[in-house]
């Protein structure tokens, strides 16, 4: 027997998420896994590595719910927002039984999270205007623990209404949990849903440093909620999920000095975004769809060339399941001005050849 047959059913059936980095590509401009162009600096004082780190230390949950604006019980930290999610998956949903329900296009860990541990997934795609579909959402609601909802959603870019939310919040009151995964939020913090933790015990809310805060290689995302649901999610986390150096480095990211760093270069990211937007808008059959993060969802009239095209002059992009569109994050003024040159240039040659046939 080969030690594959070993596995479980679920994990040899399995389709790992097909991450950026397991994509991978050989570029120079890597805008495929909306990461910051921005690398800051921070030190570690390598001290105390001899002893196991704190559960949740106190001084980075301090700081992060003085960032969010909630209450010290209501945050807890976990490696990355993937991490959140598959705590909310395990700690509430039945294998074999339960459900998740998940509105694509979306964010694919939901999915792949529930999968792993043998919790049925439901999908209710999002209306043509990349909206909730409330009623839809409404006859999927027997045996479902969980909805999770992405906003700004990844790969659209928009917003998800909030009366929406809230609407949805309601319809799931003892029921279910509602997840507003807020990877994206510090783009535009003023759309947040932080404020209804209070109003609904059945709001949770996921959030990283992976995006805004320049540090997805560090590992660190939070969960907002009811202190409940935060306890529940304790019970099962890892005994030490958080290494001592991470802490101390999303502790300077949170300083005063940290949040106005964050602060100044999402405004010089979101200028980028306006200016690639622009140009993009000014080619002949390019539709660039309004984002409120750091990335855009663009059509093309043939995007599969493209993105070959781009692929080999060292631009990296990601390919979205939106017919003909592609999701280009936003970096540096320098990478948005190349992209834009590459683009222009294939769609003229293109069109070119066209007319000649
Ligand atoms: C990037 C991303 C995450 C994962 O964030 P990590 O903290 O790096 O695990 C979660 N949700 C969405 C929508 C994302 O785009």
């Amino acid at each position: 027997m080969s030690i594959k047959q070993l596995a479980r059913k679920t994990v040899r059936n399995l389709t790992p998420y097909q991450s950026a980095r397991r994509l991978g590509g050989n570029g120079d401009i890597w805008l495929n896994a909306n990461e910051s162009p921005f690398s800051n600096e921070y030190s570690v004082s390598g001290e105390r590595l001899n002893r196991y780190s704190t559960c949740q230390p106190t001084e980075l949950i301090a700081a992060y719910a003085d960032y969010a604006g909630v209450r010290y019980e209501q945050v807890l930290t976990s490696r990355g927002a993937d991490e959140g999610i598959e705590l909310l998956i395990r700690a509430f949903c039945e294998p074999n039984q339960d459900s998740i329900i998940y509105c694509p296009p979306t964010y694919g860990m939901y999915a792949i999270s529930a999968e792993i541990f043998d919790v049925k997934t439901k999908t209710v795609p999002l209306t043509e205007q990349w909206q909730l579909d409330l009623p839809a959402i409404a006859n999927n609601l027997e045996g479902t623990k969980l909805v999770f909802v992405c906003s700004p959603n990844n790969p659209t870019g928009n917003l998800i209404d909030r009366d929406d939310i809230e609407a949805l919040l309601e319809m799931t009151a003892g029921n279910a949990l509602v997840v507003v995964d807020e990877a994206y939020i510090d783009f535009c913090p003023e759309a947040t849903t932080a404020d209804l933790l209070g109003r609904y015990p059945n709001l949770v809310i996921l959030r990283t440093l992976s995006k805004a805060f320049a540090l997805a290689g560090l590992r660190c995302g939070f969960t907002l909620a009811h202190p409940d649901i935060i306890e529940l999610l304790l019970k099962i986390i890892a005994p030490y999920p958080v290494p001592v150096p991470v802490t101390e480095i999303a502790v300077q990211a949170l300083s005063e000095s940290g949040r106005a760093k964050t602060k100044f270069q999402v405004l010089d990211i979101s200028a980028n975004r306006a200016y690639l937007q622009a140009g993009l808008g000014m080619l002949d059959g390019v539709t660039v769809f309004d984002g409120y993060g750091n990335y855009l969802l663009v059509r093309f009239p043939d995007s599969d060339e493209l993105f070959k095209a781009l692929w080999e002059h060292g631009i990296i992009l990601r390919r979205s399941p939106i017919e003909n569109c592609i999701r280009i994050s936003i970096g540096s003024r320098d990478e948005c001005e190349k992209t834009l040159a590459f683009i222009r240039e294939q769609l003229t040659q293109n069109s070119e050849k066209r007319t000649a046939l």
